[in-house]
C-alpha cells in the first residue's frame, strides 16, 4: 500500500469513528433530556416505544464500541451490579438530625433563639415539605455522580451507589453547572401508587403485603441485586446542597439551581419574609398533603441566608437554622351508626364503620376501616358511640378510639358478624388468623364474581371487552356461576340485557373465544387458587406441564418443587380433591383452554442444565438479559443474583463490574461468553 493510501485508510476510519462517538454522544444526551422530563418533570415527550428503541440503539452501539464506555450513559441505569456486602463510607460532611416542634408556640421560641443568636429582628425562610423515605447523601464532581451514601449513624453509612444509579430521577450527568465539587442530600422515597401496586403483586403472590413505603424505601437500597432495585418504583427528592463556595446567597436560590441542573427538588419549597409566611405554608400543606403522591410526615424551616446558617451552625445533634414542624395525624370524633360487614373475593371478611359524615384533612369521611374482631373488642367500639378517625399516610381513614364520656347507659357491647353479609352462611375463623371468613366457596355470590373477575383480569385470561361489572351483571341474570360457564355464553343471550348492544355482545364473546388460546401458565393463573399468584403458576407450569400431572400430585410430590412450600402445596391438594374443582377443569378442557404447555414452548424447554446456577452480568448482544435468563430457565438451569461457591457458570457480558470479576476469579468460576452459553444449549 503507497503512504497516500494508507494516510486516506487512517482518515477514513477515524472520521468513521468520529461519527459513531458522535451518534453515541446524541444519544445519551438526548435520552437523558427524556429521563429528566419524565422522572423529574413529569411530563413526557417521547412514547415509550420510541425511547425503548431509541435505548435499544444506543446499547447495541455501546456494546460494538467498548472504546467509549461511559458510567454516566443511560444504559447504566438497568442494574445488573451485585453488591454482597456494602463498604462504610466516612460522611465528608456529617449527617445530622433535625429538631422537632409541635405548636405555633414552639416555633416562635425558635425564631427568638435564632434572632437572639444572631443578632437581627427579622430572619427570612425556605419551608419544603418533610419527605418520609430514607436519606442519601449524593456527591458529584466535575458534573458526574461518583458516589451515593446512605445515612447510616450520621458519621458513616453504606456506599450504595450500584443501587442508586437505577433511580432514573437522580441525575447521572448533569444538564448545568453548580461548583466542581458538592454533595446533595435527599429523601428516597417510595411514592404512594408504587408502593400499592408493589404490595398488589405481593398478595397476589401470596406474600405477606409490605408495612409501609418509607420501610420499603429504605430496605431497596440494601437490595445485593441493583437489577431488583431497578424494577422499584423508587424516587428521590432533594433537599440541601453541602459544599464550598456555593455561589448564592441563599438555600433557596441554591435549590432552585439543583433543579434546573437535573435534580427533582419538589414544587412545593417556599420562600417565606417572616414566620407568619411560614404558617400560612404549614396551614396550607396539612390539609393537602394527603393529595400528595407520596407520604410527608411535617414541614422543614429552614434560615434561607446562607451566612446566617453558618453563623448558627450545629448543636452535637442537629442545625440550629432548621427544624422540624410534624404535623399531627388528622383526627376528628364523629357518630358510629352501623358496623357493616364487606366479603371479598377470597371470602375474607372486614368489618367497616359507617360513620357520621365529618370532614377530615380536606375531605368528607363516611366510612372508616375498623380491620377485624379483635381490633373492635380491644378498643371496644359500639354502635352510637363517638369515635375518633383518623387519616395518617393511609388512603383509608381509620377508627382509633372511643370518646367514652360521651358514650350513653344503654350502650351495648358489639356482638361480631357471626354470619356472611353476602350469603348468611356462618364464618369461621381458623386458628392464627386475624379474619373470619365466609366458607361458602361456591355459593357465596362475592366470591363467585370476584373469582370469575379475577379470571378475566388483565395478567389472567386478559379478555378484552368484558369488566367487573359486567361480571355481575351476567351473574345477576343468571347467565354465569363460574368461571367455565363463560365460554357457554352466546351472543344472543347478551344483548337483550340492560345497557347491552349487539356490538358489545359480539366483542365480549370473541374476547372470550381469544382467551382460549392463552398459555397454560396464565391459566394455572387464572383458575385462582389460594397462594397460586402469578410467578408461583409460572413455577408450577414449567414443573408439571400439564394440570393433570400437577393435580394428581401428592404434597410431598408438590414441596420439591422450587419455591413451593407447604402452605401453598396444601393449597393445591385442597383444590384438586375438591370434585366441582376437578369437573370445572373438565368443563375448561372441553372448550379447548389450555391445560397444558403448548408443544413449541415444551420444544423449547430441555434439562440440558439440571443442577447448574447460572449469574448473569453486563450488557449482552445477541439476546436482552431476560431472554437470556429465560434461556436458562427453560433449559433447566437455575439464575441467581449473587455469586458463590454454588454458582456453576458467570455469563458475562460487556462491562461486567470488576468486584464481580475478582470474586469469581477467588472462587475460580468458570466465566463464559453469550456465544459460549449458546453453544451449552444447542
Ligand atoms: P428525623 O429523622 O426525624 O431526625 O428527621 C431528620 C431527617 O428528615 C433528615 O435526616 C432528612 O433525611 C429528613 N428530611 C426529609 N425532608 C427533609 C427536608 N426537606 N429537609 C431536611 N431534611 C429532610
Ligand atoms: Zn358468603
Amino acid at each position: 500500500m503507497n503512504d497516500f493510501l494508507r494516510i486516506f485508510m487512517r482518515q477514513f476510519k477515524g472520521r468513521m469513528n468520529q461519527n459513531i462517538l458522535e451518534r453515541i454522544t446524541y444519544l445519551r444526551d438526548e435520552l437523558r433530556q427524556h429521563n429528566y422530563n419524565y422522572y423529574v418533570l413529569d411530563s413526557a415527550t417521547i412514547s415509550d416505544y420510541d425511547f425503548d428503541n431509541k435505548l435499544k440503539e444506543l446499547q447495541g452501539l455501546e456494546a460494538q464500541y467498548p472504546q467509549y464506555f461511559d458510567e454516566t450513559s443511560p444504559t447504566q441505569r438497568v442494574g445488573g451490579e451485585v453488591t454482597k456486602s456494602f463498604k462504610t463510607v466516612v460522611h465528608k460532611n456529617r449527617m445530622y438530625s433535625l429538631d422537632n416542634s409541635y405548636s405555633k408556640e414552639d416555633l416562635y421560641d425558635w425564631e427568638k433563639r435564632i434572632q437572639k443568636n444572631l443578632g437581627v429582628e427579622n430572619t427570612e425562610y425556605t419551608c419544603e415539605l418533610k419527605y418520609d423515605g430514607a436519606s442519601i447523601n449524593l456527591s458529584y464532581e466535575k458534573g458526574k455522580l461518583v458516589s451515593a451514601v446512605t445515612r447510616g449513624d450520621g458519621f458513616q453509612g453504606d456506599d450504595v451507589t450500584a443501587n442508586i444509579k437505577t433511580i432514573k430521577s437522580i441525575p447521572l450527568k448533569l444538564k448545568g453547572e453548580l461548583v466542581d465539587s458538592f454533595e446533595i442530600r435527599g429523601e428516597i422515597i417510595l411514592p404512594l401508587d408504587g408502593f400499592n401496586k408493589m404490595n398488589e403483586e405481593r398478595i397476589l403472590e401470596g406474600e405477606d403485603p409490605y408495612r409501609n413505603p418509607r420501610n420499603t424505601a429504605s430496605g431497596s437500597l440494601k437490595l445485593q441485586d441493583s437489577a431488583e432495585v431497578a424494577k422499584r418504583p423508587l424516587d428521590c427528592l432533594l433537599y440541601h446542597v453541602v459544599g464550598d463556595k456555593i455561589p448564592f446567597e441563599t438555600h433557596f436560590k441554591t435549590l432552585e439551581r439543583a433543579r434546573n441542573i437535573g435534580f427533582k427538588v419538589p414544587k412545593a419549597v417556599k420562600e417565606c419574609k417572616d414566620i407568619d409566611a411560614v404558617f400560612e405554608f404549614i396551614n396550607y400543606w396539612d390539609v393537602e398533603r394527603h393529595k400528595l403522591p407520596y407520604e410527608t410526615d411535617g414541614i422543614v424551616i429552614k434560615v434561607n441566608n446562607l451566612h446566617q446558617q453558618d453563623e448558627l451552625g450545629f448543636t452535637a445533634k442537629a442545625p440550629r437554622w432548621a427544624i422540624a414542624y410534624k404535623f399531627k395525624a388528622a383526627q376528628e370524633s364523629t357518630l358510629l351508626h352501623e358496623i357493616t360487614y364487606q366479603v371479598g373475593r377470597t371470602g375474607a371478611i372486614t368489618p367497616v364503620a359507617n360513620l357520621e359524615p365529618v370532614k377530615l384533612a380536606g375531605t368528607i369521611v363516611k366510612r372508616a376501616s375498623l380491620h377485624n374482631a379483635d381490633q373492635i373488642e380491644k378498643l371496644d367500639i359500639r354502635v352510637n358511640d363517638t369515635v375518633f378517625v383518623e387519616k395518617g399516610g393511609e388512603i383509608i381513614p381509620k377508627v382509633v378510639g372511643v370518646d367514652l364520656a360521651k358514650r350513653t347507659s344503654d350502650s351495648q357491647p358489639t356482638l361480631y358478624a357471626t354470619n356472611c353479609p353476602d350469603c348468611e352462611t356462618l364464618l369461621v375463623r381458623k386458628e392464627g388468623d386475624a379474619k373470619h371468613y365466609c366458607p361458602n366457596e361456591f355459593g357465596c355470590p362475592t366470591q363467585i364474581t370476584g373469582r370469575i373477575q379475577h379470571f378475566i383480569s388483565r395478567k389472567a385470561m386478559n379478555v378484552d371487552g368484558l369488566g367487573a361489572e359486567t361480571i355481575e351483571l351476567l351473574f345477576k341474570e343468571g347467565l354465569i356461576f363460574n368461571f367455565a360457564d363463560l365460554y357457554d355464553l352466546r351472543i344472543e343471550q347478551i344483548t337483550p340485557l340492560e345497557r347491552m348492544a349487539e356490538k358489545s355482545a359480539q366483542n365480549i364473546v370473541a374476547g372470550i373465544e381469544l382467551s382460549k388460546q392463552i398459555p397454560f401458565e396464565k391459566v394455572l393463573f387464572a383458575i385462582g387458587i389460594r397462594f397460586v399468584g402469578e410467578t408461583v403458576a409460572k413455577k408450577l407450569a414449567k414443573h408439571y406441564k400439564s394440570i393433570d400431572k400437577m393435580m394428581i400430585s401428592s404434597f410431598e410430590d408438590l414441596t420439591k418443587v422450587d419455591e413451593i412450600g407447604d402452605r401453598i402445596a396444601q393449597s393445591i391438594v385442597d383444590f384438586s380433591n375438591d370434585l366441582s374443582n376437578i369437573q370445572l377443569i373438565d368443563r375448561l378442557r372441553s372448550y379447548g383452554v389450555q391445560l397444558e404447555m403448548s408443544v413449541e414452548s415444551q420444544a423449547n424447554q430441555t434439562d440440558k442444565l439440571h443442577g447448574k446456577i447460572f449469574v448473569v452480568s453486563g450488557v449482552f448482544h445477541q439476546m436482552s438479559r431476560n431472554e437470556l435468563k429465560k434461556a436458562i430457565e427453560d433449559n433447566g438451569g437455575k439464575v441467581s443474583s449473587s455469586i458463590s461457591k454454588k454458582t456453576s457458570y458467570i455469563v458475562a457480558g460487556d462491562n461486567m463490574g470488576p468486584s464481580k470479576r475478582s470474586k469469581a476469579d477467588d472462587l475460580e468460576i468458570p466465566i463464559i461468553t453469550e456465544e459460549e452459553f449458546i453453544e451449552l444449549i444447542r
